[in-house]
């Protein structure tokens, strides 16, 4: 999107980078992705529309897309090695740059929501395991049963992977089922407020309670009124070493970029130099929206009261 006067509000959200290629994409899985962007999209731009605040309108929309079981996250999650749904999620809100995270939670129905209570209601930033668990109960954060977050889909998909494992044929990057998935949204509420979250299962067949982007504040979420809002997707372990978010930022900030030019120089250049796939979703605080990736598609949509698109592929 090029730069404009700013709108009263905005809003983008991404259903992960690395979407299925064009060749597995049927029309009607294609439609039933658009139509649960749509939605999510939906959910934020009604917040904002009444008056709402963006940490709301990233919270409702994060939480709609953890239901969704087409994403990964909440339900849809992917699998570890061992079979489990370990989840991440995190939330940054750009007046007060409070921030909450949680990292490997098996039994919290919305990892969002945790990680909102983690900012609001904790004098930490980052909670994980059993420990962020024990949080969530203590909180009235609603707790399901790990097997909430089964669907056959992403089961089969660490089955192949672990067949493909044993077999020494498998590859991260060359087996389109193991892309991505993760969700995000950012957006700029009517008093100027920004604000950022994310939410994934993180990667198909991840070990030792591995840890991506995700709940990294700085490398999958950032938030401040001053500058801009973004919220990651991708392979984690480079957003993490390249702390993708905080440079998108830092660019604006330091060196005067304007948000398309500090998104595109670190996603379409910075990450592609390394190797790291994935894209991002960012607005700043006039409301302007950039969504790149380097992957062949990244699951998105964007809303002003001016505008709205919801796209796959390039
Ligand atoms: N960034 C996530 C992770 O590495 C994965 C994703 O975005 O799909 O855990």
């Amino acid at each position: 999107m090029s730069e404009h006067k700013r709108p009263a509000w905005a809003i983008a959200i991404h259903g992960g980078a690395g979407a299925l290629g064009r060749a597995e994409m049927t029309p009607e899985k294609e439609a039933r992705y658009r139509a649960a962007l749509d939605s999510a999209l939906q959910i934020g731009e009604n917040v904002l529309r009444n008056g709402g605040s963006a940490l709301d309108a990233v919270t409702q929309t994060v939480q709609w897309l953890e239901d969704c079981p087409l994403f990964n996250a909440g339900r849809g999650a992917v699998f570890t090695h061992e079979g489990r749904n370990e989840l991440d999620a995190s939330i940054m809100e750009g007046r007060t740059q409070m921030a909450g995270a949680v990292g490997g939670v098996t039994i919290v129905k919305n990892p969002i929501l945790l990680a909102r209570a983690v900012m609001e209601k904790s004098p930490h930033v980052m909670l994980t395991g059993r420990g962020a668990e024990q949080f969530a109960l203590e909180n009235g954060i609603d707790t399901v049963s790990p097997a909430w977050f089964y669907t056959e889909e992403r089961w089969n998909t660490l089955q192949k992977m672990l067949e493909e494992e044993k077999s020494k044929t498998g590859s991260l990057t060359r087996n389109p089922d193991y892309k991505f998935g993760t969700v995000g949204c950012v957006a700029l509420d009517q008093s100027g407020n920004l604000a950022a979250g994310t939410s994934t299962g993180g990667m198909t067949n991840k070990r030792w309670n591995r840890l991506g982007d995700t709940p990294v504040i700085g490398a999958g979420t950032y938030a401040d009124n001053n500058v801009c809002a973004v919220s990651c997707t991708g392979h984690g372990e480079y957003f993490i070493r390249y702390a993708v978010a905080h440079d998108v930022w830092a660019l604006m900030a330091y060196k005067g970029l304007s948000l398309q030019e500090a998104t595109e120089l670190v996603v379409n250049k910075k990450l592609v130099e390394k190797g790291g796939e994935g894209g991002l979703i960012a607005v700043d605080k006039n409301g302007n929206i950039a969504l790149p990736f380097n992957s062949e598609g990244m699951y998105r949509g964007f809303a002003t009261p001016e505008e709205r698109k919801v796209d796959i592929y390039k």
